[in-house]
């Protein structure tokens, strides 16, 4: 039997309920990262099909891990113990159109939804440039689509069940739970496992995408907020070469009013005659459909479409947030290291969010900017870069993605969440022993607090 075929086999298994529940992971190919640059430091994985075998096996456990879809960078979701998957518990459980919101279980993925909600004629305000996330591994980590209006992915979570180191059913609400609820919503997989997750909901629309090439960076910082403010999402590509902007993504609601006018040119930069690939020599094969042709929301939001491997794939990436005041003149810091960055990224993407009340988020507080770069998958290169962009980004205070690569020292960290101390006494209540901390986590939270 040929290795792909084998892997075919046993993955077809561990789908069924044939082996489950108890899974040892017996492939010969260790378990790691979806893009590979990190294997976990463990491959015990134990595939849950139920609330009470989640609670029953959580009760059992000293030491464990949440496993989502895997496509963190860093270690966030790392355990050298022990792992439990949702995988299988990725149904919609309620779709309350009166409250309009809709509850998942807590392995379900965006991809699968998404197009289950616009058959029902709802939609999600949000997705992040891929679909193919679990629901729950990206709000946990303060996951974020683009839209200087739109608050992160985690924003649209109204209820969540955790289940926590006691093995106890936890049920927290916005409506009900005031700050506690505001502190676990990003919870960085600290507080236990979420088996269910209420996420807000609005009537279905139609979106139209146009791409724009070769917008010169004068333009950018001379025009940010018209930039920003001219569609219901916009995304901003460069390789920081020549002193532009690659391509300039605008996802417009057809509902927007005014509606966005697609001409010819956009503050310099011109409309694109074809689709297009973030990283222009790629194939836009895997991208949503561009070109403004009209299509579901959940076909738009993403650049990339399920079912094709999103991105470049082999890569690593690290992304900053900065307050949306200090946009431009974070994005001229970067540029001013042109030389340095470029010879290792594929390419970087500007995005803006909204500000949010959840404590761990980056956008806690401030509407913000995010630098993102996707680098070639050279970890001893970009290891010694991230010090030099993260110290250029110092008078903007960078907070990072919490499932990318970054070298902010956790001490720095603290200082960039006033409600850290908070959230680790939120913590220490769902996991009095520290069950669900690994080295991540104790170096860039619990450590930090302490
Ligand atoms: C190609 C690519 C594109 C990306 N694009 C974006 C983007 O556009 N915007 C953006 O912000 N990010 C982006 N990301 C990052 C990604 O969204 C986050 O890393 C997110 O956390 C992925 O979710 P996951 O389930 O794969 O997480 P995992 O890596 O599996 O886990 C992440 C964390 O979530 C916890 N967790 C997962 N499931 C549960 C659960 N049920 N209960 C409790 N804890 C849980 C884990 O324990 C861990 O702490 C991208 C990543 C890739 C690989």
């Amino acid at each position: 039997m040929n290795k792909r075929f084998f892997l075919k086999v046993c993955s077809s298994l561990i789908g069924s309920h044939f082996l489950a529940p108890l899974l040892t992971w017996a492939i010969a190919e260790k378990l790691k990262n979806w893009a590979g640059n990190l294997e976990y430091s463990t491959e015990n994985l134990y595939s849950a099909q139920t609330l009470e075998q989640v609670q029953e096996f959580l009760k059992k456990q000293s030491s464990l891990k949440v496993l989502g879809t895997r496509h963190c960078f860093n270690r966030i979701a790392d355990s050298n113990r022990q792992f439990i998957s949702l995988k299988n518990m990725d149904q919609v459980v309620a779709l309350d159109t009166a409250a309009r919101t809709v509850t998942v279980e807590g392995g379900l993925t965006y991809g699968h939804l998404s197009p289950y909600l616009d058959r029902k004629g709802w939609a999600l305000h949000n997705l992040a440039s891929l679909p193919h996330i679990s629901i729950a591994g990206a709000c946990t980590t303060a996951t974020h689509g683009s839209g200087e209006k739109n608050g992160n992915l985690a924003t649209a979570v109204a209820a969540l069940e955790i289940v926590n180191a006691a093995g106890g059913v936890v049920q927290l609400s916005r409506q009900k739970d005031g700050q506690e609820f505001l502190g676990a919503v990003v919870g960085l997989g600290a507080l236990g496992a979420i088996t269910k997750l209420t996420l807000d909901i609005q009537p279905t629309f139609q979106m139209q995408q146009y791409v724009y090439e070769g917008l010169p960076l004068s333009e950018l910082k001379n025009n940010f907020d018209a930039i920003e403010s001219a569609a219901y999402s916009v995304s901003l590509f460069t390789d920081w070469q020549n002193q532009r902007i690659n391509e300039v993504w605008l996802k417009c609601r057809t509902d927007q009013k005014p509606a966005f006018e697609a001409q010819p040119e956009f503050f310099g930069a011109k409309k694109a005659t074809r689709n297009v690939h973030p990283i222009i020599e790629l194939s836009a094969e895997n991208c949503t459909e561009q070109m403004g042709v009209p299509g579901p929301w959940y076909e738009r939001l993403p650049h990339f479409r399920m079912g094709f491997t999103p991105s470049a794939g082999k890569e690593l990436q690290s992304e900053y947030f900065v307050p949306r005041q200090n946009a431009v003149e974070a994005i001229s810091a970067i540029e001013r290291l042109h030389e340095h960055v470029s010879p290792h990224l594929l390419i970087t993407e500007i995005r803006a969010i909204a500000a949010d009340e959840l404590w761990m988020s980056p956008c806690y507080k401030q509407p913000c900017v995010t630098i993102h770069f996707t680098w070639k998958q050279d970890w001893p290169a970009v290891s010694k870069l991230l010090p030099v962009i993260e110290q250029q980004l110092t008078p903007f205070r960078p907070r990072p993605h919490w499932g990318k690569l970054f070298s902010i020292p956790p001490a720095q960290l603290h200082s960039e969440y006033e409600r850290l101390t908070d959230f680790v006494a939120l913590a220490k209540r769902f996991d009095p022993h520290g069950k669900f901390r690994n080295d991540f986590l104790n170096a860039n939270i619990f450590g930090a607090a302490s």
